[in-house]
Formats: structure tokens, C-alpha cells, sequence
């Protein structure tokens, strides 16, 4: 068995431009400045690399899963030349206001719940690599992300990018260990410094 440590990351307003609304096709698509490099960054230093997103848009029949599947496969092609290509992604379509008779069995997937981190670290053992949450990351836009993470016990870290919700952290009293203003400096600034 070998220990590791994770960066998990959310995608929409973290690695990507968050549009107001779901991101579903290539052209929406558009990497934050520097997440890339930031990505790159946390591998070398010897993080695997894991998203994690909701992505409801499939529960209200607004994207298809194979339209969601593309572009995360999309995410990795801009990613993999960068030398940060991501080891694992998970997304979640169940959304708590529109029951479906498919997706309500991942009910347990959406943030800030945490079966997606849950599955991704079963997986992980399966391949006999073991996550240590001490030492693994979350990172995210917002509070949902930011509890996820101390849900499962990992380090969390809110960036002031997509949906920068700061203020709502404090207000619901769901506290990140850092914040960032993007991924760059999050992981530069302290996950590389703390690690
Ligand atoms: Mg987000």
C-alpha cells in the first residue's frame, strides 16, 4: 500500500469560468488564468489530481450526461499539454428539486455531501494507493465546496473566483483554512507552502 495526497478540486468558477448558468457545450468552456499552471504545479509536487462537480443541469434536463462527459473529456485535452491533466473527474446530476427516476440514486454525490470524494478515494484503495485527508486538499468557489471538504476530512480552501462566497462562509460559520483569490495563488500561496 502507498500513501497519497489529493488536490480535489471543483470545476465550475475553480479550473473554469463559471457563466451564470450550466456548461454544457466545448465553446463554453474557458480556463480561469492560470489554473492550468496552478494544476501543474500541486502534480509536480506529487498531488493526484481529482474533480469533483455537481452538475444539476442533467436532473432538469437542461445537459445530457454524454454533453457533461464531453466536456470534462474537453477539460483534460486543454489540460493533459500543460502537464496538468486530472487522474480522476465525478460529477453528480441529481438535483433535490427535480427528482428523477435515474439520477436520485446519486442523491449521496451532491455537494456539499460526499460521495463523490468517498467514491474517488474507494477507487484510489482499489488500486491499492491510500488518501491521506490530512495531507489532501479541496478547493472551491463556494460554501458547499468549503463543507464537502471538512465533511470528509480534508483541508479546505476557497477561492474568490466564480461565485466567491466569502461572506456566506462566515455568516453560515463554514470556515476554509485559506482564501485565495484564484487556484493559482491558492496553490502557490498556501497548499504548496503548508503541504
Ligand atoms: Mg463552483
Amino acid at each position: 500500500m502507498q500513501t497519497i495526497k489529493v488536490l480535489f478540486l471543483d470545476r465550475d468558477g475553480t479550473i473554469n469560468q463559471d457563466t451564470g448558468s450550466y456548461i454544457f457545450t466545448r465553446e463554453q468552456l474557458i480556463l480561469i488564468d492560470r489554473a492550468d499552471e496552478a494544476i501543474a504545479l500541486a502534480k509536480s509536487a506529487g498531488f493526484r489530481i481529482v474533480i469533483v462537480t455537481n452538475q444539476a443541469g442533467i436532473a432538469r434536463g437542461i445537459a445530457t450526461v454524454e454533453q457533461i462527459e464531453e466536456v470534462n473529456r474537453y477539460l483534460n485535452e486543454l489540460l493533459v499539454p500543460r502537464n496538468a491533466g486530472y487522474d480522476r473527474c465525478y460529477y453528480c446530476p441529481y438535483h433535490p428539486e427535480y427528482p428523477h427516476p435515474v439520477y436520485d440514486r446519486f442523491m449521496d454525490f451532491r455537494k456539499p455531501a460526499t460521495g463523490m470524494v468517498e467514491r474517488a478515494i474507494d477507487e484510489f484503495l482499489a488500486e491499492g494507493l491510500v488518501v491521506d485527508r490530512s495531507a489532501s486538499f479541496f478547493v472551491g468557489d463556494k460554501t458547499l465546496d468549503v463543507e464537502c471538504g471538512l465533511r470528509a476530512g480534508l483541508r479546505p480552501v476557497l477561492v474568490r473566483t466564480g461565485h466567491n462566497e466569502e461572506a456566506l462562509c462566515l455568516q453560515r460559520n463554514i470556515i476554509p483554512e485559506f482564501v485565495a483569490d484564484d487556484l493559482y495563488k491558492a496553490v502557490t500561496e498556501y497548499i504548496l507552502a503548508s503541504a
